[in-house]
């Protein structure tokens, strides 16, 4: 069979201005809302261990209401879950690529039919609203529907060079047990994206999900099963990451780890993954995707109204955190008054309260810990710039957080070079195109980027040697799309791994050359 990437069309997303869906969804958030406070069981192997030492998850929309709990696996369950997917590994990567396939696509289907539910969890445990959840879901499903393609493609490998007198091939065989460790900023697609990877590559996995969106997890652990992924093949194991996540990472049963979340989780389990453990037999691989600083330069050529509209949902949509989001604006000073002058009231117009109204654009930040080191970064940041809008909380239940613009940020600034996750963007002026790009270029980061410019000259240049995984021209740089936007930075945002790109499954593969004589 020819496997085309034709056969692959983007999940569209739900017109929640129409009554009929904002209905649906207002019934969805009312049955996820009714399952509040279950406790889930942590299973491991079709095994059901109940450690009673739980983890709350907690709506950061209303702090008071609990989502769910959690039974914490300790070190030991660590080390079983491991065990359970090292023997399970054997059978799953010589199961037929087509059965592989067939359940990651099942996934997708289960996951297109359940997501509104999936929506209103997102809104509830992550606090996203509708359109954010609604983008986060796709993209989940995307990843299942995109790896299934692709690894079918994988199976049947481009031909090689046939020496006389010989048979030449490449297979390409799973890795082992994968360790996968996403964040709660994308808790539904990055989980996803990364555990169907694995998984379809004919490896089993141990997920260990973040601490903030665990009941997102536990239910797609639901759609894991129903599509037919056999028990053993794959187990969520809830904990804290500082308590569970070394001996995971540790384990020499452990093949690869496949890591997203911040730089500094990110080089420590990197350190750890390269140190060799009693009876470990191969050098571990790790994917690691990263933190961002993400700049867009409006250069004085660029169409205005664009580029702060750009600016604007680049730097506030899911209230700054993501790792794309645009935390430094980079604008020409020919354009500088001007892009502020259009840009405050739009900030000042931004709704904030719970996400589950959608008459608001932002809802909270994801925990009390995040909205105190952001309000951290606003206090340095009033003293490295002028403050032009927001700068504290907002009113609320929830950690609610006002959309904050620092201007006149100097490039040594820290806000100008680190990472806040959260609603504040820096503006600074450049003189010029070339200084923009020198400033853009400023990081230790490397992940996402844009350009607002009408001249073609400047987007050259700046598709030359500006320095970052994903780059965007007269757009936003925020909402990559599977199949068309492969994702990953460089530098310090991590492995360049590229998610939802044709190459990206080959990280959870080794190739196998086979040379016959004939
Ligand atoms: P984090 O690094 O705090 O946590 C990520 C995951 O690592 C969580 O599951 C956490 O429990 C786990 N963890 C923590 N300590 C661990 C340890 N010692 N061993 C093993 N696991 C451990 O990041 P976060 O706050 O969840 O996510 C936000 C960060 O993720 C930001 O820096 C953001 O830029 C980044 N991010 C990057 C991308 C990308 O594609 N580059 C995408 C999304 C988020």
């Amino acid at each position: 069979m020819v496997v085309r990437l034709g056969d692959f069309r983007n999940e569209p997303y739900t017109d929640f201005t129409k009554p009929e869906n904002a209905a649906s969804m207002h019934s969805a958030l009312a049955e996820v809302r009714a399952q509040f406070g279950v406790k889930h069981p942590l299973q491991i192997g079709g095994t059901k261990y109940e450690t009673g030492d739980l983890l709350k998850s907690v709506n950061p929309s209303a702090q008071s209401e609990v989502v769910g709990l959690h039974h914490k696996a300790t070190k030991e369950l660590a080390c079983r879950a491991i065990e359970v997917a090292d023997a399970a590994f054997a059978a799953w990567a010589a199961a037929p690529v087509e059965t592989r396939a067939s359940m990651a696509r099942k996934a997708a289907a289960i996951l297109r039919r359940r997501k509104l539910e999936f929506d209103a969890w997102l809104v509830y445990e992550a606090g996203k609203t509708w359109p954010e959840a609604e983008a986060d879901v796709s993209e989940a499903i995307d990843f299942c529907d995109y790896y299934a393609l692709q690894m079918r493609k994988l199976a049947e490998p481009e031909a090689l060079v046939q020496l006389p007198g010989e048979r030449d091939e490449l297979r390409y065989i799973a890795l082992g047990v994968g360790i996968i460790i996403p964040p709660w900023n994308f808790p539904l697609a990055i989980l996803v994206g990364m555990t169907v990877a694995a998984l379809v590559s004919g490896n089993t996995v141990v997920v260990k999900p973040s601490s903030e969106t665990p009941t997102i997890a536990a239910k797609f652990g639901e759609v894991l099963a129903e599509a037919g992924f056999p028990t053993g093949t794959w187990c969520i194991l809830p904990g804290a990451g500082s308590a569970v996540g070394d001996t995971l990472v540790a384990h020499p049963r452990a093949r690869f780890i496949s890591f997203t979340g911040s730089r500094d989780v990110g080089l420590h389990i990197n350190e750890l993954a390269a140190k060799p453990q009693k009876g470990q037999i191969w050098i571990k691989r790790v994917i690691a995707e990263m933190g961002g600083k993400d700049t867009i330069i409006v250069d004085e050529e660029a169409d205005l109204d664009s580029a702060v509209q750009g600016v604007l949902v680049s730097a506030f949509g899911y209230q700054g955190q993501k790792c794309s989001a645009c935390s430094r604006a980079v604008v020409s000073e020919k354009l500088y008054d001007a892009f502020l002058q259009k840009l405050i009231p739009k900030v000042e117009a931004i709704k904030v309260g719970p996400a589950d109204d959608f008459g608001n654009y932002m809802g909270p930040v994801i925990s009390d810990k995040a909205r105190q080191s952001i309000l951290e970064y606003i206090e340095i940041g009033k003293k490295e710039g002028h403050l032009l809008t927001g700068g504290g909380r907002a009113p609320g239940d929830g950690y609610y957080l006002q959309p904050t613009v620092i201007a006149d940020v100097k490039p040594e600034a820290r806000i100008f070079q680190e990472e806040i996750f959260g609603p504040v963007l820096a503006v600074s002026k450049a003189r010029d195109f070339e200084e923009a790009l020198a400033m853009a270029n400023n990081s230790e980061y490397g992940l996402t980027g844009a350009v607002y410019s009408n001249n073609p000259e400047k987007l050259r240049a700046a598709a030359d040697r500006f320095h970052v995984g994903n780059l965007y021209f007269n757009r936003k740089c925020t909402g990559a799309m599977v199949g068309a936007h492969p994702f990953g930075g460089f530098n310090m945002s991590g492995t360049d791994s590229k998610a939802g790109g044709p190459d990206y499954l080959l990280q959870f593969l080794q190739g196998k050359s086979i040379a016959t004589k004939i």
